[in-house]
């Protein structure tokens, strides 16, 4: 077996290791960010379990520190008591990015870990099998319910000789991505493999499997060998290793080589991480704004380069260079050892450990800015400004730009320093809250943020109402429930967030569905295409949205849909769109035999009120989808199972 399957099959609860096939997987660690994980906790409540019961479960504060209003304020405390009520650790605002802190301090070679962050494959650097899902599956987890997905496919990445000076793991990544595309990875787990990945630390093959998410991959995976073994020593946590290293006769679905030291700096130009050229290829770019950090780029070993390259410099005027660590842990070592001053001397401004500049909370870019960042994703306006061109870069590259105000290739730095793994991190834990031995004393907090979620009922023996809206084709979350720094810390108050609902596409959206009483969404092909955001279905819930039928779904969302108890019907023939307009009334008879009918591939009628006339649909489910639907979604599904 690969590394992979070996995985897999030793958390199989059930299904078969077919490719494509759903199968359910035990999940040993769980971990929440602050944007998902309000819901995910308000969730995990709503199942109505004391404890978790997975192995560890961590509740990271990372994402929107910014506190310019007590909403952000209002979730810290409420994840940071209901973690102590619940079983889970708790890591405070400033200890750093969930996923750096959790590769230095929980995660475990061997273990599956499911996060409520698309980056979470970030763990697979350390030989866990680690994969981002919505807020609602890590809480069924967290009750010790399976995670399920579909069987991946497992492409072999060898990499062969070792990274020359002022290349990176970083643009290991890069040339994947150049290769593959990000669609590349759909369906896969990469699994590294190969003479290079002994060269490469701990950090650098996390650096590779983070940017995995950008591949489109399930999860991406290393093997745990001595380099492991030395980086948990490290961290003082040598009990918790375990080799994990594929069979010699191990089989894989794909194969690529990637030979290190053939790669040269390169940069993922806007407006997406797969817009690849070599840094040498791009002359006079003038760079605004460097941003180095994120969870691809901010472990101590990219922070002491950094540093090492700014000491005794100044950084261009032209340019604002601002730098955010990855983990207290990181912060901590780099003041210890003077590494600090040196980076605050050169003149780059220090920010607190978390997401920050990544996510758009602070930083933004000046109007039409170019912004050069060592993080993973350049989407269109994800900077917080639309017209900033955002280029992806290495470490390396962005101080070496930093330092002359344009896109710089490192090789003109000279020789490059030779940063060693230290042997002992500096560990303190003071900003990890272990949840309270017995939780039952402790008192939950709610502010005045955090507002209960909607909830779905059982299938009623009919569903009906009226088409409240009719949407094109490739509506995304976005138009959904649009997510930018306005509306970020009404993440825990779905009630304030539908009043946005669909707004981009018709301002008296929510306004009709709410006096109508909800009803159903008509829309065109690819429904509900971009993030995973779980707010694009619980918005139409909280609004009484019953069913959207569409001429197509993106599969993510017509997941979320189903695990929100809404149904998510496929038109047989595409034009009945063009006939349906809004305000038209609408039945499904027999609603739960036609359900249950559909997971066997038979039509579910939609019969239009006024002319008795039957619009032909598909939904096309599995068993256990159906049931989800029937018991008015996951949640409730989960509850009847415990
Ligand atoms: Fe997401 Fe960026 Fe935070 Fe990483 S640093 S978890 S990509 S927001």
């Amino acid at each position: 077996m690969n590394i992979t399957e070996k995985l897999i099959k030793s958390h199989l609860v059930s299904g078969e290791m077919i490719p494509g096939k759903e199968i359910a997987i035990k999940i040993d660690q769980t971990l929440t960010q602050d944007s998902t994980g309000t819901m995910a906790y308000l969730q995990f409540e709503a199942i109505g379990i004391p404890r978790v019961k997975t192995e560890k479960s961590v509740a990271y504060i990372d994402h929107n520190t910014l506190q310019t209003g007590f909403e952000n304020a209002d979730d810290h405390k409420y994840i940071q008591t209901v973690a102590k009520k619940h079983g889970i650790y708790f890591s405070k605002p400033g200890n750093g990015i969930c996923h750096q802190v959790h590769l230095e301090r929980f995660g475990k070679p061997g273990k599956t870990l499911l996060g409520s962050d698309s980056h979470t494959p970030t763990g697979g650097g350390i030989g866990m099998l680690a994969i981002g899902a919505g807020g609602l599956d890590v809480a069924v987890a967290m009750g010790g319910g399976a995670y399920y997905l579909a069987m991946p496919r497992v492409c072999r990445v060898v990499l062969t000789g070792k990274l020359s000076p002022w290349v990176t793991a970083k643009d290991v990544i890069l040339e994947v991505l150049r290769r593959l595309s990000v669609k590349g990875g759909v369906g896969k787990v990469m699994e590294y493999a190969g003479e290079g990945v002994k060269t490469l630390s701990v950090p650098q093959r996390a650096t590779i499997t983070n940017m995995g998410a950008e591949l489109g991959a399930t999860t991406s995976v290393f093997p745990s060998d001595e380099v492991t073994k030395a980086f948990l020593k490290a961290q003082g946590r040598e009990e918790d290793w375990v080799e994990l290293k594929a069979d010699d006769d191990a089989i894989y679905d794909e194969e690529i080589t990637i030979a290190l030291d053939e790669i040269e700096p390169l940069v993922a130009c806007p407006h997406s991480p797969d817009n690849i050229k070599k840094v040498s290829e791009i002359k006079d770019l003038a760079v605004d704004q460097v941003a180095i950090g994120s969870c691809t780029n901010s472990s101590y070993t990219d922070m002491m380069t950094v540093a090492a390259l700014l000491k005794g410099k100044t950084v261009d005027p032209n340019v604002s260079l601002v730098i955010a660590p990855g983990s207290k842990q990181v912060m901590n070592m780099l003041a210890a050892n003077g590494a600090l001053a040196d980076i605050i001397s050169a003149g780059a401004r220090i920010l607190e450990c978390g997401c920050g500049p990544c996510i758009g909370m602070g930083q933004a870019p000046a109007t039409n800015a170019v912004s050069l960042r060592t993080i993973n994703r350049n989407f269109e306006g994800r900077s917080g400004t639309k017209s900033a061109q955002v280029y992806i870069v290495s470490p390396e590259t962005a101080v070496a730009s930093a330092l002359t105000g344009k896109l710089t290739d490192p090789h003109t730095l000279g020789e490059a320093p030779v940063i060693p793994m230290p042997e002992e991190f500096m560990v303190n834990d003071n900003l990890i809250i272990p949840p309270a031995p017995e939780g039952e004393c402790v008192k939950v907090v709610r502010g005045p943020n955090i507002q209960p979620f909607p909830k779905n009922t059982k299938v009623p023996k009919e569903i009906k109402g009226g088409a409240l809206i009719k949407v094109d084709d490739n509506i995304t979350t976005d138009h959904i429930m649009p997510s930018n720094a306005k509306l970020l810390p009404f993440r825990s108050n779905v009630p304030y967030l539908a009043d946005y609902c669909l707004t981009p596409c018709d301002p008296e959206f929510p306004a009709r569905a709410k006096k109508a009483g909800g009803g159903f969404i008509i829309a065109g092909q690819n429904y509900g295409q971009g993030s995973s955001r779980e707010h694009a279905a619980l918005a139409p819930l909280q609004l009484g949205v019953k069913a959207v039928i569409a001429k197509s779904f993106a599969r993510i969302h017509m997941a979320n849909l189903i695990n929100n108890g809404i149904l998510p019907l496929v038109f047989v023939n595409e034009w009945d769109y063009d006939n349906i307009k809004v305000g038209d009334e609408f039945v499904i008879k027999y609603a739960a035999d036609q359900i249950k009918g559909a997971a066997q591939g038979q039509i579910v009628n939609v019969t239009c009120v006024k002319t008795g006339e039957e619009i032909p649909t598909r939904l096309n489910i599995s068993e256990r989808q159906r049931d989800i639907l029937l018991a008015g979604g996951l949640l409730n599904y989960t509850k009847e199972s415990n």
